[in-house]
């Protein structure tokens, strides 16, 4: 029994909701921002048809209050929610909460993300379905003997890893039997503060891996993939610069990469966007799956750049109960796109965050430059959320010619009123391994630490 959406509830802030918004708009789709009291001005606001107040601007009062969500389907109509990342895009209880109340959730079903949003039942699931993952514990873990046991199979160094982790933390470094019995207490309060979920698990430290990640889309019967991302330069296991395809790649490996992700969201019956997270040892040419994350990721725009597709458009059309309405054969790989986050940090403060008022902005223009952001002139940002700022994106016909626009689009932009990372990204973007495509998950934090002792090991 689907229903069509209707009226379409946005259920996050910032640059996706902007995003979520635009996608529903293209379809003719009424959209409803569902705002805390801080975002009230924001851009997403503006654009919508009506705006929800859910309640204070502390996100658990707000775009983590599953109540004020309830009460604002109830209150204007709306019939689905789009969570967007972040916030309870991957909390299954949500998604059940939202069904239950008669209405869509734009995302897979709650037992899927359920299964795959607990990152150690997801590596069984991977490996059932024939996926290698990176040697670790098999279950979660729960006391100190246990992991120290586990260990012995793992070996070290390893990283103790929280089952229910995400945006990079719950992620911690043991480099021997005596570390561990440290840092593992350590880890499960951590964890059970952060995502109210103490469980943890060990896998093993692959220390000069590649990140690569491929997004899949599917309608329940049938899924496709859209190639994968390369998002390798990370700061605090969180990426700041990503592209698609992966520049070091073969086709054959290509081939083989996606098509164990498309069999393992098949194993699923997997129904909307998702990515299977993998690390790549170069050394070794071995692909390990890490994770699935159940909904649209923040580098999605580099995957769109190259085949074409509108991963949030057709996100709203599955949950309408459309087909998918093309096969992979359809999905050409196009050229070479790469994305720079804007975050309101300061890379000279040891990336101190700083909000604050948007006094000058201009944005770059041309051929194959797309940015996403919910910045406006006078917008001021609140302190109280994700530090992401914009989005800037290039696509050219090759990795070489996409490297030129992303230098050009950094000159052409100006950001004042607040610290930023544009400034990053311009000296990034000089860096002769950048060229190369010479880096591992490790290269950026050595090269900031190199740089301005401003990293971190
Ligand atoms: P992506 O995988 O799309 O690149 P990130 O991992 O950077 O995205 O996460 C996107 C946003 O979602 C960030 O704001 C991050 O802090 C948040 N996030 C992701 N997973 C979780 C989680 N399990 N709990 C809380 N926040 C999360
Ligand atoms: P999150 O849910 O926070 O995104 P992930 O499991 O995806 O956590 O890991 C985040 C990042 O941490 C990866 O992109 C990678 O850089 C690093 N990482 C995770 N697992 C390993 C591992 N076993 N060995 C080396 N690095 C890892
Ligand atoms: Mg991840």
């Amino acid at each position: 029994m689907t229903q069509a959406i209707a009226k379409l509830l946005v259920a996050n802030r910032g640059e996706i909701a902007v995003r979520i918004i635009r996608a529903a708009q293209a379809l003719g789709i009424p959209t409803v921002a569902a705002c805390s009291a801080a975002d009230v001005d924001s851009q997403a606001a503006r654009m919508a048809d009506e705006v929800y107040l859910l309640g204070p601007a502390r996100a658990d009062k707000s775009y983590l209050n599953v109540e004020a969500l309830l009460g604002a389907l109830n209150a204007t109509g709306a019939n689905a929610v789009h969570p967007g990342y972040g916030f309870l895009s991957e909390n299954a209880d949500f998604a059940e909460a939202v069904l239950a109340a008669g209405a869509i959730f734009v995302g897979p079903s709650p037992e899927t993300i359920r299964r795959m949003g607990d990152k150690a039942q997801a590596r069984r699931t991977a490996q059932a379905a024939g996926v290698p993952v990176v040697p670790g514990s098999p279950n979660e873990l729960f006391d100190v003997e246990s992991a120290l046991r586990a260990a012995e199979s793992v070996g070290y160094p390893l990283l103790i890893k929280a089952s229910a982790g995400g945006g990079g933390r719950g992620i911690r470094l043991a480099e021997d039997a005596r570390q561990l019995s440290e840092e593992f207490p350590r880890s499960q309060r951590e964890a059970q503060a952060a995502f109210g979920n103490g469980a943890v698990y060990l896998e093993r430290f692959i220390r000069r891996a590649r990140h690569i990640e491929v997004q899949v889309l599917g309608d329940g019967q049938h899924a496709v993939h859209l190639f994968e991302r390369e998002c390798s330069l990370q700061r605090r296991r969180q990426k700041i610069f990503e592209e698609a395809p992966s520049p070091v790649l073969s086709q054959q490996q290509r081939e083989t990469l996606c098509a164990s992700a498309v069999r393992l969201a098949e194993s699923l019956g997997y129904k909307g966007a998702g990515t299977l997270e993998y690390l790549y040892d170069e050394a070794t040419g071995e692909f390990f799956f890490i994770e699935m994350n159940t909904r649209i990721q923040v580098e999605h725009p580099v995957s769109e750049l190259i085949t074409g597709i509108d991963l949030v458009q057709a996100m709203l059309r599955i949950a309408g109960g459309e087909p998918l309405g093309f096969t992979q054969s359809d999905i050409q790989l196009k050229g070479a796109a790469l994305q720079m986050r804007l975050n309101a940090e300061d890379p000279a403060r040891d990336f101190f965050p700083s909000p604050g008022l948007v006094e000058t902005l201009v944005w770059p223009q041309g051929e194959g430059v797309r940015v996403d952001t919910h910045l406006y002139q006078g917008y001021r940002v609140p302190p109280y959320y994700d530090s992401l700022l914009a989005k800037l994106i290039v696509h050219g016909a090759d990795r070489a010619e996409a490297l030129a626009r992303a230098r050009m689009v950094v000159r052409q932009t100006t950001l004042s009123g607040m610290a930023n990372t544009l400034s990053l990204h311009g000296e990034l973007l000089e860096q002769p391994w950048l060229h190369r495509a010479d880096f591992h998950t490790g290269t950026l934090e050595t090269w900031l630490a190199e740089r301005h002792g401003g990293g971190e090991a």
